[in-house]
């Protein structure tokens, strides 16, 4: 079992849900009241140790504000195994909004991401608009897991990390061991890929011919 894995992680979200400061608050363990408009895309990287001993090295991606222009593409998201899409339970359009990145990333990047719903700025509960029930529901349904939390009162965050991380492990770990098992079933010796011919084949599942042409 691998006890040490990269990933890449997008937080997505409607603008001023609070990314920025949860990335802050990740990565720097900082708050900024202020409202600084990210001028570029930026990652920075953290390792994290998970409770089963594993470590996760995370990849954090924080948007360059273009989500206000409704112009942000694949080009970032691509390759993530996993993201965390935000919005502020004081704002209902904003849950609305993170139905829509749901829906892209799914058509996008199918079962293979793995998704992180944050409710963010808890803080502001008398203000809330989206009750947790609803949330959770929606999550669930969607295949994703939903998270509460505040930047500002640097509430949940680890702890979504962290259950994140280990769903991501896992996620990997279920992909290698389908892996695995077809390793077993190729003919003892044998160190060159089979290859699969489609003509003779036509019914072969797709995904054993998926790897080609990048
Ligand atoms: P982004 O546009 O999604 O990156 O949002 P920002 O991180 O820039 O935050 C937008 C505004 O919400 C800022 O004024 C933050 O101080 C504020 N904010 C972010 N997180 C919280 C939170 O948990 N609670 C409260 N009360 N305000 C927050
Ligand atoms: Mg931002």
């Amino acid at each position: 079992m691998d006890t040490t894995r990269d990933f890449k992680v997008v937080l997505l979200g409607e603008g001023s849900v609070g990314k920025t400061s949860l990335f802050s608050r990740f990565m720097l363990g900082d708050f900024d009241e202020k409202h600084n408009s990210t001028l570029q895309a930026m990652s920075k990287n953290k390792r994290l140790n998970l409770p089963d001993g594993r470590r996760a090295n995370i990849a954090l991606w924080d948007t360059a504000g273009q989500e206000r222009f409704h112009s942000l593409g694949p080009i970032y998201y691509r390759d993530s195994h996993g993201a965390v899409l935000v919005y502020d339970i004081t704002d209902r359009n904003s849950f609305v909004r993170v139905q829509n990145w749901v829906k892209e990333l799914r058509k996008m990047l199918g079962k293979d991401i793995v998704l992180a719903i944050a409710g963010n700025k808890i803080d502001l509960e008398k203000s809330r608009s989206v009750s947790l029930e609803e949330a959770e529901a929606y999550a669930k349904d969607v295949g994703a897991e939903h998270y509460s939390t505040s930047a500002k009162l640097n509430k949940g965050i680890n702890e979504m990390f962290t259950s994140l991380s280990t769903r991501m492990f896992d996620a990997a770990q279920t992909d290698k061991s389908t892996e695995e098992t077809v390793l077993v079933a190729r003919p003892s010796g044998r160190k060159s890929p089979i290859v699969i011919d489609d003509s003779a084949s036509s019914s072969a599942p797709s995904s054993s011919s998926g790897n080609c042409c990048s």
